[in-house]
């Protein structure tokens, strides 16, 4: 199975630096990659950071194919300017796409303990809860970010899954999920060689190593 993430579509509607201007990709590329997704039993997608964007041009382009995807939001970010409000959060949700937890202020959650973690994992998770009215079962890290304390942590509060930007493909089993970041400097052609490509078993190990190395750092 391969995942991809997506993050802002659509023109850029604040001050962002570089690194996260090109997570933001424009409706047509959206489109693309959707119809080519939309036939496909093997491709997942989720989005990141809660920008208003999710509800003006990647749900509409969802729901004219039928497709479902999990939003991960961050909790403090909530009715601010630029961001999601209670209402198109709720109106994602009724679209029947799936709610996830994506910190409450958008820290990297590697180096991260004590209230600063519980912070990002569990208070943002409560209070995402308090407003879909529906528990949240599902994390991503933000800026791909994770240790083996801030993922033991996790396992306590019993997320079902850990979404990080480790590129690669993913069994539905993983706990830890790797993900596919969509950027605007790719074309549909390296979208379609992401979903496709069939790492060699040399590759896997090489990759199952980093994330191992990662998890236990
Ligand atoms: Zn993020």
């Amino acid at each position: 199975m391969v995942i991809l993430n997506f993050h802002g579509i659509g023109p850029i509607t604040r001050d962002i630096d570089a690194g996260e201007k090109d997570c933001w990709i424009n409706l047509r590329f959206l489109e693309e990659i959707l119809d080519y997704v939309a036939p496909r039993k093997d491709i997942k997608l989720t989005v990141d950071d809660g920008n208003e964007s999710d509800v003006t041009f990647l749900l509409p382009a969802l729901k004219e194919r039928n497709l479902k995807c999990t939003f991960f939001l961050c909790s403090d970010r909530t009715d601010k300017p630029t961001f999601l409000d209670k209402d198109q959060i709720l109106e994602i949700r009724s679209a029947g796409m799936s709610i996830g937890n994506h910190g409450k202020y958008h820290k990297s959650w590697k180096g991260l303990t004590g209230e600063s973690l519980l912070e990002e994992i569990l208070e943002s998770k409560e209070s995402l809860e308090l407003l879909i009215a529906d528990s949240i079962t599902a994390a991503a890290c933000p800026f791909g970010g994770y240790d083996r304390f801030s993922l033991k942590q996790l396992k306590k509060l019993e997320y079902d899954k850990v979404y990080t930007s480790d590129a690669g493909r993913c069994s539905p089993s993983d706990w830890l999920t790797r993900r596919n970041t969509i950027r605007r400097s790719m074309s549909i052609g390296d979208v379609k060689s992401i979903i496709n490509r069939k790492p060699s078993v040399i590759q896997e190990v090489k990759m199952r190593t980093k994330t191992l190395i990662k998890r236990l750092r």
